[in-house]
């Protein structure tokens, strides 16, 4: 990782490749094994099952910007290949909202007017500090797009949303595949942030979109370009698509392992399925990692397939 992001500053995963083509399989270690069997469900799946037919031949994204100060944030968004839609870090631990409030109103004059803007806490306020915080930061952004999971459990969200007008996305809320329906049932958020590995897949992310009845915004695990294909091609197949897409998040990595890394042109991604270069192929992996991911290779496959 270029930047400490979700606290992890080295990026770990397998790539395997399949009938249909390339995928990644990459849940992060604070994952135990029960956590991370959707992600390999997804991987398989995706593996061999061809994904859905295209909609639209690009997807918009937003660029992403960690808990920066306010020059390294405009700098960001400066940077952030056309991408007009900005998603800040807010709440960070160590920071205020002072710092918060700062770093927004850099990104919204960085945007301009035209662009939006929109937060992620990552489930750090309660209740009350949520809707103090987006009063401040919702007039800091000139109208925040939506918040981010402002709040960390589904209730909480809920009682949020009932009293702030910003608008509301539920993210670590939905890891499993049951979720995004209890806070569809909840009234919980407006926006349902969804995950191609932890949710089991391209196909099964579609099918979640189709009868949660909210909009879906496909956002990334932080994968190499392998990994952030299969959430492209999801939202590709999306009916609808009304916000720009959590999936430019390639530039966060230090290196990638293809020969056309997945970055956003004029703030969209192409819909590709790319497999590892020739390079990256020939380089042989760190023992211990190799040795590490086969053990727990295994201690997926141990676990029980989650039944949907
Ligand atoms: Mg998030």
């Amino acid at each position: 990782m270029r930047t400490r992001f979700r606290g992890i500053t080295v990026r770990e995963g397998l790539l395997a490749q399949g009938e249909t083509g390339w995928v990644e399989l990459s849940p992060f270690w604070d994952y135990d094994e029960v956590a991370s069997r959707p992600w390999y469900d997804a991987a398989v799946a995706d593996a061999v099952r061809p994904w859905p037919t295209p909609l639209r031949d690009t997807v918009p994204v937003n660029c992403t910007v960690p808990a920066v100060g306010p020059e390294a944030a405009q700098a960001i968004v400066r940077g952030g290949h056309g991408c007009r839609t900005a998603k800040v870090k807010v709440a960070e631990p160590g920071q205020t909202l002072t710092d918060d409030e700062a770093r927004v109103a850099a990104v919204r004059d960085a945007l301009g007017p035209g662009g939006a803007v929109r937060v992620d806490a990552n489930g750090a306020w309660s209740v009350d500090e949520a809707y103090a915080a987006l009063a401040v930061l919702d007039r800091a952004a000139g109208g925040l797009e939506y918040a981010e999971q402002p709040c960390p459990t589904v209730e909480e969200l809920a009682a949020l949303r009932r009293r702030t007008h910003v608008p509301i996305a539920a993210d670590e809320s939905i890891r499993r595949s049951e979720d995004p329906y209890r806070v569809a049932e909840l009234e919980a958020a407006d926006v349902a942030v969804l995950k191609v590995q932890p949710l089991g897949g391209v196909a099964a992310c579609l099918e979640i979109a189709e009868r949660i009845g909210l909009p879906v915004v496909v956002s990334s695990a932080l994968e190499t370009s392998v990994g952030i294909a299969a959430g492209v091609a999801l939202a590709a197949a999306l009916p609808d698509l009304p916000y720009a897409c959590g999936l430019g998040t390639v530039s966060l990595l230090e290196r990638d392992v293809v020969d056309e890394p997945l970055l956003p042109r004029g703030g969209a991604l192409p819909v590709v399925r790319p497999g590892p270069s020739a390079a990256f192929l020939a380089t042989e992996p760190d023992p211990d990692l190799a040795a590490r991911w086969a053990v727990r290779l295994d201690e997926l496959r141990a676990v029980p397939a989650v039944g949907r």
